[in-house]
């Protein structure tokens, strides 16, 4: 994509109502524009992050057996009345029509997908089977201060899975576990993301966290010095010792949940009568589970994570572009070069503008991140060929143009 064409424009400064770093950054690179505290509007480049990061994880998800579907964000109060969540759920966005019909803005959606499912499984050889989706989702949050990472609006991947009984549904949790754990491995969080423990409900001790470390945080997490295990504060208040290894030491981090995976039991397929016969004949609910992420609050911890005081520096995998290719003065030569990357299918952003200088387009490359920065200018050509350098590194090199492929390719 050729810059000069971009709608969106880098900014100096972010609003001064916009205190958290993650918000900040991705408002003056572009990436996002803010509507309300809470919601975003996601602009060209940001929108390409969140492409990247939903198909590692639709990948995922795949995997694991996941069939994608598309749920509704508008919701008959008749649902959420038959689970008791229209009246117990504190952050449920309520709205009435002129014929003074209530409907929920949908904040999960167990209450949609069970009795959809209950049209169409009756038998257990219908199971186990898990579906999936990527779905706007509405919570009231009356404090929404952390930028992207706590949102009213949002995009979230919400997967429900159904069995025929809990031996089975908790051999799939621990494949879910894997395919979460992949996903923040590609998202280039995994080092600093951690499995906790947080509480279950009516049917399993236990739920868990995928908790990753920063400041921004706005959990503590306590993670065990044995174990690398994580329990979450309410776990911590009720036990002294790791759930995993029994130990009792451990140290105290600020963190933000990624994800959660959670063993719902009966609880949603009671409520609409989701059953199946058993091999016996006799008819028994479904066992289910669900398992969450949200796609802003990724995007803004890897921010968190990934950043100096130039701007962002995005992982290669959920990049809005892997090339920043930068003409300075007009030649032919980067022209080029831009043809014979998106030729090669590379993805590329060409700051192609002839009315800005070198010194705002380097520092616009800072501030967007993209993982190499090419530089074609006179000087450069005259030393043989392009200079190069990765957003994460200081000095750059000149090389000659063949090269340039090969090493973007690596
Ligand atoms: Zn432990």
């Amino acid at each position: 994509m050729k810059q000069s064409q971009l709608f969106t424009k880098t900014q100096k400064n972010a609003p001064k109502d916009e205190m958290s770093l993650n918000a900040r950054l991705l408002i003056r690179g572009g990436f996002v524009d803010k509507l309300m505290a809470g919601v975003y509007t996601i602009l060209p480049l940001g929108w390409q992050v969140l492409k990247k990061i939903e198909q590692i994880i639709r990948e995922e998800m795949n995997n694991i057996g996941g069939q994608e579907i598309f749920m509704p964000a508008l919701q008959p109060k008749e649902n959420w009345e038959k689970t008791g969540r229209w009246s117990t759920m504190d952050d449920l966005y309520k709205v009435k029509d002129k014929s003074d019909r209530e409907f929920a803005l949908g904040s999960t959606h167990e209450e949609i997908i069970s009795p959809l499912m209950k049209k169409f499984i009756n038998s257990y050889k219908d199971l186990p089977f898990a579906a999936y989706q990527f779905q706007n989702k509405f919570r009231m949050e009356l404090r929404a201060k952390s930028g992207v990472l706590r949102g009213r609006e949002f995009l979230m991947k919400d997967l429900y899975s159904f069995h025929l009984d809990q031996k089975d549904l908790d051999e799939y949790y621990e494949k879910a576990k894997i395919a979460y754990k992949n996903i923040f491995n590609r998202s280039g969080i995994g080092e600093k993301t951690f499995l906790t423990f947080a509480s279950g409900g009516s049917f399993s001790k236990y739920s868990h966290e995928f908790q990753t470390l920063t400041s921004a945080g706005e959990d503590v997490i306590h993670i065990c010095n044995k174990c690398n295990m994580a329990i979450n504060k309410e776990i911590k208040d009720e036990t002294p010792e790791c759930p995993e290894c029994k130990s009792t030491e451990f140290r105290e981090e600020k963190a933000v949940e990624v994800g959660n995976i959670f063993k719902l039991g009966t609880k949603y397929s009671a409520p609409f009568d989701l059953t199946v016969t058993n091999e016996k004949g006799e008819k028994t609910p479904v066992v289910m589970g669900c398992y969450g992420v949200g796609l802003q609050r990724l995007m803004g911890t890897i921010v968190e994570l990934n950043n100096d005081e130039n701007g962002i520096i995005w992982p290669e995998t959920v990049a809005p572009f892997k090339v920043h290719l930068i003409s300075l003065g007009k030649n032919e030569e980067a022209e080029k070069i831009y043809n014979d990357l998106e030729k090669n299918n590379i993805e590329v952003l060409y700051d192609d503008r002839e009315d800005t200088s070198a010194g705002a387009k380097f520092a616009d490359a800072d501030l967007i991140g993209i993982p190499y920065r090419v530089v074609v200018s006179e000087k450069s050509l005259a030393g043989g060929g392009v200079e190069m350098k990765k957003r994460n590194e200081k000095e750059s090199e000149i090389i000659k143009i063949d090269q340039l492929f090969e090493e973007i390719k690596k």
